[in-house]
Protein backbone atom coordinates (compact mmCIF):
# COMPACT_ATOMS: atom_id res chain seq x y z
CA UNK A 1 0.00 0.00 0.00
CA UNK A 2 1.33 3.77 -0.51
CA UNK A 3 -0.02 6.25 1.84
CA UNK A 4 0.96 9.87 1.05
CA UNK A 5 0.01 12.22 3.59
CA UNK A 6 -0.61 16.16 3.49
CA UNK A 7 2.55 15.90 0.96
CA UNK A 8 4.09 19.90 0.37
CA UNK A 9 6.81 20.58 -2.36
CA UNK A 10 8.02 23.82 -2.66
CA UNK A 11 10.83 24.40 -5.38
CA UNK A 12 11.89 28.01 -4.51
CA UNK A 13 8.60 30.51 -3.73
CA UNK A 14 6.64 28.28 -5.79
CA UNK A 15 4.21 26.44 -3.85
CA UNK A 16 3.71 22.91 -6.23
CA UNK A 17 2.35 20.69 -4.26
CA UNK A 18 -0.36 21.89 -1.62
CA UNK A 19 -1.17 19.13 0.82
CA UNK A 20 -1.51 15.81 -1.38
CA UNK A 21 -3.03 12.88 0.16
CA UNK A 22 -3.40 9.61 -1.99
CA UNK A 23 -4.22 6.59 -0.80
CA UNK A 24 -2.75 3.46 -3.19
CA UNK A 25 -4.06 -0.27 -1.92
CA UNK A 26 -1.72 -3.19 -2.44
CA UNK A 27 -2.51 -4.64 -5.76
CA UNK A 28 -4.13 -1.90 -6.86
CA UNK A 29 -3.49 0.61 -10.10
CA UNK A 30 -4.52 4.39 -9.56
CA UNK A 31 -4.79 6.45 -12.48
CA UNK A 32 -3.48 10.34 -12.22
CA UNK A 33 -4.99 12.71 -14.47
CA UNK A 34 -4.71 16.66 -14.70
CA UNK A 35 -3.93 19.26 -16.50
CA UNK A 36 -0.33 20.70 -17.32
CA UNK A 37 1.39 21.84 -14.25
CA UNK A 38 -0.79 20.84 -12.22
CA UNK A 39 1.95 18.63 -10.23
CA UNK A 40 2.00 14.92 -11.66
CA UNK A 41 5.13 14.55 -12.23
CA UNK A 42 6.35 16.13 -9.18
CA UNK A 43 4.15 13.48 -6.53
CA UNK A 44 5.74 11.05 -8.50
CA UNK A 45 9.05 12.35 -8.22
CA UNK A 46 8.44 12.61 -4.61
CA UNK A 47 6.87 9.36 -4.10
CA UNK A 48 10.01 7.92 -5.72
CA UNK A 49 12.49 10.10 -3.77
CA UNK A 50 14.07 11.83 -6.63
CA UNK A 51 12.56 15.15 -5.33
CA UNK A 52 13.04 15.86 -1.35
CA UNK A 53 9.58 17.02 0.14
CA UNK A 54 8.88 20.18 1.55
CA UNK A 55 6.27 18.77 4.03
CA UNK A 56 4.02 15.09 4.64
CA UNK A 57 4.37 11.69 4.92
CA UNK A 58 5.31 8.92 2.42
CA UNK A 59 4.89 5.35 3.46
CA UNK A 60 5.46 2.89 0.90
CA UNK A 61 4.14 -0.89 2.57
CA UNK A 62 4.32 1.27 5.73
CA UNK A 63 7.67 1.84 5.36
CA UNK A 64 8.33 5.55 5.91
CA UNK A 65 10.46 7.28 2.71
CA UNK A 66 13.17 9.25 3.02
CA UNK A 67 12.94 9.69 7.00
CA UNK A 68 13.13 8.06 10.25
CA UNK A 69 10.60 8.90 13.36
CA UNK A 70 12.23 9.69 16.17
CA UNK A 71 12.35 12.32 19.00
CA UNK A 72 13.78 15.82 19.60
CA UNK A 73 13.73 17.72 22.76
CA UNK A 74 11.18 15.27 23.89
CA UNK A 75 8.81 16.18 20.54
CA UNK A 76 8.12 13.79 18.04
CA UNK A 77 10.52 14.16 15.01
CA UNK A 78 11.76 13.75 11.89
CA UNK A 79 15.33 12.86 10.37
CA UNK A 80 16.41 12.84 7.22
CA UNK A 81 17.74 9.31 6.12
CA UNK A 82 21.31 8.56 4.83
CA UNK A 83 21.51 8.67 0.93
CA UNK A 84 22.55 5.22 1.29
CA UNK A 85 18.99 4.30 3.06
CA UNK A 86 16.72 6.60 0.74
CA UNK A 87 19.25 4.64 -2.25
CA UNK A 88 17.63 0.95 -0.42
CA UNK A 89 14.43 2.32 -0.24
CA UNK A 90 14.21 2.83 -3.70
CA UNK A 91 14.86 -0.03 -4.71
CA UNK A 92 11.53 -1.19 -4.37
CA UNK A 93 10.20 1.63 -6.91
CA UNK A 94 10.28 1.34 -10.24
CA UNK A 95 9.56 4.33 -12.40
CA UNK A 96 9.04 4.18 -16.42
CA UNK A 97 9.06 7.94 -17.99
CA UNK A 98 7.70 9.37 -20.97
CA UNK A 99 11.34 9.15 -22.16
CA UNK A 100 12.87 5.81 -22.16
CA UNK A 101 16.80 6.84 -20.85
CA UNK A 102 18.23 3.47 -22.46
CA UNK A 103 21.38 3.21 -22.50
CA UNK A 104 22.64 3.26 -26.02
CA UNK A 105 25.59 1.51 -26.33
CA UNK A 106 23.77 -2.21 -24.65
CA UNK A 107 21.50 -4.19 -26.29
CA UNK A 108 18.09 -4.46 -25.12
CA UNK A 109 19.14 -7.36 -22.88
CA UNK A 110 22.27 -5.46 -21.64
CA UNK A 111 19.29 -2.90 -20.13
CA UNK A 112 17.85 -5.14 -18.13
CA UNK A 113 20.92 -6.88 -16.70
CA UNK A 114 22.86 -3.61 -15.98
CA UNK A 115 20.97 -2.52 -12.52
CA UNK A 116 20.72 -5.99 -11.61
CA UNK A 117 24.37 -6.42 -11.58
CA UNK A 118 24.81 -2.36 -10.28
CA UNK A 119 22.61 -2.57 -7.67
CA UNK A 120 21.45 -5.44 -6.75
CA UNK A 121 24.27 -7.32 -6.78
CA UNK A 122 23.41 -10.53 -8.67
CA UNK A 123 25.11 -12.20 -10.82
CA UNK A 124 25.47 -11.70 -14.19
CA UNK A 125 24.05 -15.53 -15.03
CA UNK A 126 21.05 -14.28 -12.83
CA UNK A 127 20.62 -11.08 -13.78
CA UNK A 128 20.74 -12.24 -17.74
CA UNK A 129 18.36 -15.09 -16.85
CA UNK A 130 15.14 -12.88 -15.16
CA UNK A 131 15.77 -9.97 -18.21
CA UNK A 132 15.31 -12.90 -20.39
CA UNK A 133 12.04 -13.90 -19.12
CA UNK A 134 11.29 -10.40 -18.47
CA UNK A 135 11.90 -9.33 -22.22
CA UNK A 136 9.71 -12.51 -22.89
CA UNK A 137 6.89 -11.07 -20.80
CA UNK A 138 7.10 -7.84 -22.89
CA UNK A 139 6.80 -9.62 -26.26
CA UNK A 140 10.70 -8.55 -26.97
CA UNK A 141 12.07 -11.71 -26.85
CA UNK A 142 13.22 -11.15 -31.13
CA UNK A 143 14.89 -8.08 -30.54
CA UNK A 144 16.51 -8.60 -27.10
CA UNK A 145 20.02 -8.53 -29.06
CA UNK A 146 18.87 -5.28 -31.09
CA UNK A 147 20.25 -1.79 -29.63
CA UNK A 148 17.59 1.13 -29.03
CA UNK A 149 18.66 2.66 -31.83
CA UNK A 150 17.02 -0.58 -33.90
CA UNK A 151 14.03 -0.45 -31.53
CA UNK A 152 10.98 1.77 -32.45
CA UNK A 153 9.59 4.11 -29.48
CA UNK A 154 7.09 1.34 -28.29
CA UNK A 155 9.55 -1.38 -28.07
CA UNK A 156 12.04 0.93 -26.27
CA UNK A 157 9.38 1.55 -23.89
CA UNK A 158 8.56 -1.85 -23.12
CA UNK A 159 12.74 -2.23 -22.79
CA UNK A 160 12.11 0.19 -20.09
CA UNK A 161 9.72 -1.53 -18.05
CA UNK A 162 11.27 -4.64 -18.30
CA UNK A 163 14.01 -2.90 -16.95
CA UNK A 164 12.53 -1.30 -13.90
CA UNK A 165 10.34 -4.35 -13.31
CA UNK A 166 14.35 -6.25 -12.98
CA UNK A 167 14.26 -4.81 -9.88
CA UNK A 168 11.25 -6.56 -8.65
CA UNK A 169 9.76 -3.26 -7.34
CA UNK A 170 6.67 -3.67 -4.94
CA UNK A 171 5.57 -0.34 -6.54
CA UNK A 172 5.49 1.08 -10.33
CA UNK A 173 5.68 4.59 -11.02
CA UNK A 174 4.46 5.39 -15.00
CA UNK A 175 4.77 8.86 -15.54
CA UNK A 176 3.14 9.62 -19.17
CA UNK A 177 4.65 6.44 -20.35
CA UNK A 178 2.57 7.13 -23.89
CA UNK A 179 2.83 10.29 -24.79
CA UNK A 180 5.90 10.48 -26.36
CA UNK A 181 5.47 7.26 -28.94
CA UNK A 182 3.52 7.98 -32.10
CA UNK A 183 -0.08 7.08 -31.45
CA UNK A 184 -0.01 3.50 -33.67
CA UNK A 185 2.81 2.12 -31.07
CA UNK A 186 0.25 3.41 -27.90
CA UNK A 187 -1.52 0.03 -27.57
CA UNK A 188 1.28 -2.37 -27.12
CA UNK A 189 2.58 -0.30 -23.85
CA UNK A 190 -0.83 -0.16 -22.68
CA UNK A 191 -1.54 -3.98 -23.38
CA UNK A 192 1.68 -5.08 -21.43
CA UNK A 193 0.89 -2.49 -18.79
CA UNK A 194 -2.58 -3.78 -18.60
CA UNK A 195 -0.83 -6.86 -18.20
CA UNK A 196 1.12 -6.32 -15.55
CA UNK A 197 -1.69 -4.80 -13.85
CA UNK A 198 -3.39 -8.09 -13.60
CA UNK A 199 -0.22 -9.96 -12.12
CA UNK A 200 -1.20 -8.04 -9.49
CA UNK A 201 1.23 -5.36 -9.81
CA UNK A 202 0.91 -2.19 -7.58
CA UNK A 203 0.92 1.19 -9.64
CA UNK A 204 0.58 4.71 -9.84
CA UNK A 205 0.12 6.03 -14.08
CA UNK A 206 -0.24 9.34 -14.73
CA UNK A 207 -1.53 9.00 -18.05
CA UNK A 208 -4.11 10.47 -20.59
CA UNK A 209 -5.23 7.65 -22.09
CA UNK A 210 -9.07 7.76 -20.60
CA UNK A 211 -9.91 4.09 -21.77
CA UNK A 212 -7.20 2.59 -20.06
CA UNK A 213 -8.24 4.32 -16.80
CA UNK A 214 -11.46 3.56 -17.72
CA UNK A 215 -10.79 -0.49 -17.97
CA UNK A 216 -7.82 -0.98 -16.03
CA UNK A 217 -7.92 1.86 -12.91
CA UNK A 218 -9.31 0.79 -9.46
CA UNK A 219 -9.61 4.79 -8.57
CA UNK A 220 -8.93 7.55 -10.77
CA UNK A 221 -7.49 10.75 -9.17
CA UNK A 222 -7.87 14.09 -10.59
CA UNK A 223 -5.31 16.65 -9.67
CA UNK A 224 -5.53 20.34 -10.05
CA UNK A 225 -3.17 23.51 -8.45
CA UNK A 226 -1.00 21.27 -6.74
CA UNK A 227 -3.79 18.75 -4.76
CA UNK A 228 -6.01 16.46 -5.39
CA UNK A 229 -9.66 17.98 -6.61
CA UNK A 230 -11.42 14.69 -7.16
CA UNK A 231 -11.00 10.60 -6.86
CA UNK A 232 -12.68 7.40 -7.04
CA UNK A 233 -14.01 4.74 -8.98
CA UNK A 234 -12.85 5.17 -12.88
CA UNK A 235 -16.83 5.31 -13.86
CA UNK A 236 -18.02 7.80 -11.12
CA UNK A 237 -14.97 10.45 -11.84
CA UNK A 238 -14.97 10.20 -15.83
CA UNK A 239 -18.64 9.71 -16.55
CA UNK A 240 -20.13 11.76 -13.78
CA UNK A 241 -17.05 14.08 -11.94
CA UNK A 242 -18.56 16.28 -9.26
CA UNK A 243 -16.10 18.94 -9.42
CA UNK A 244 -16.03 21.90 -12.13
CA UNK A 245 -12.27 21.53 -12.48
CA UNK A 246 -12.84 17.77 -13.16
CA UNK A 247 -16.07 18.98 -15.55
CA UNK A 248 -13.61 21.41 -17.58
CA UNK A 249 -10.85 18.96 -17.71
CA UNK A 250 -12.88 16.09 -19.30
CA UNK A 251 -14.36 18.06 -21.73
CA UNK A 252 -11.22 19.21 -23.38
CA UNK A 253 -9.69 15.44 -23.47
CA UNK A 254 -12.54 13.21 -24.36
P1 LIG B 1 2.64 18.05 -17.22
O1 LIG B 1 1.25 17.50 -17.49
O2 LIG B 1 2.96 19.18 -18.13
O3 LIG B 1 3.68 16.99 -17.20
P2 LIG B 1 2.67 18.07 -14.30
O4 LIG B 1 1.31 17.99 -13.71
O5 LIG B 1 3.49 16.84 -14.35
O6 LIG B 1 2.56 18.73 -15.76
P3 LIG B 1 4.88 19.12 -12.80
O7 LIG B 1 5.92 18.79 -13.79
O8 LIG B 1 4.81 18.32 -11.57
O9 LIG B 1 3.45 19.18 -13.48
O10 LIG B 1 5.10 20.64 -12.43
C1 LIG B 1 4.29 21.31 -11.48
C2 LIG B 1 4.83 22.71 -11.30
O11 LIG B 1 6.10 22.63 -10.67
C3 LIG B 1 5.02 23.47 -12.60
O12 LIG B 1 4.61 24.80 -12.40
C4 LIG B 1 6.51 23.40 -12.81
O13 LIG B 1 6.96 24.52 -13.50
C5 LIG B 1 7.06 23.36 -11.39
N1 LIG B 1 8.32 22.65 -11.30
C6 LIG B 1 8.52 21.34 -11.54
N2 LIG B 1 9.80 20.99 -11.34
C7 LIG B 1 10.44 22.11 -10.94
C8 LIG B 1 11.79 22.43 -10.58
N3 LIG B 1 12.75 21.49 -10.56
N4 LIG B 1 12.06 23.71 -10.24
C9 LIG B 1 11.11 24.65 -10.23
N5 LIG B 1 9.82 24.43 -10.57
C10 LIG B 1 9.49 23.18 -10.91
MG1 LIG C 1 4.39 15.76 -15.89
Amino acid sequence: MVEVVDLHKEFGDAHVLRGVDLTVPTGSVCVVLGPSGSGKSTALRCINQLESITAGRIYVDGELMGFREGTHRGAPALFALHPREIARQRTKIGMVFQRFNLFPHMTALGNVVEAQVQVLGRSKSAARARAVELLERVGLTDHRDHYPAQLSGGQQQRVAIARALAMDPELMLFDEPTSALDPELVGEVLAVMRSLAETGMTMIVVTHEIGFAREVADQVVFMADGVVVEQGLPEQVLTSPREARTQDFLARVL
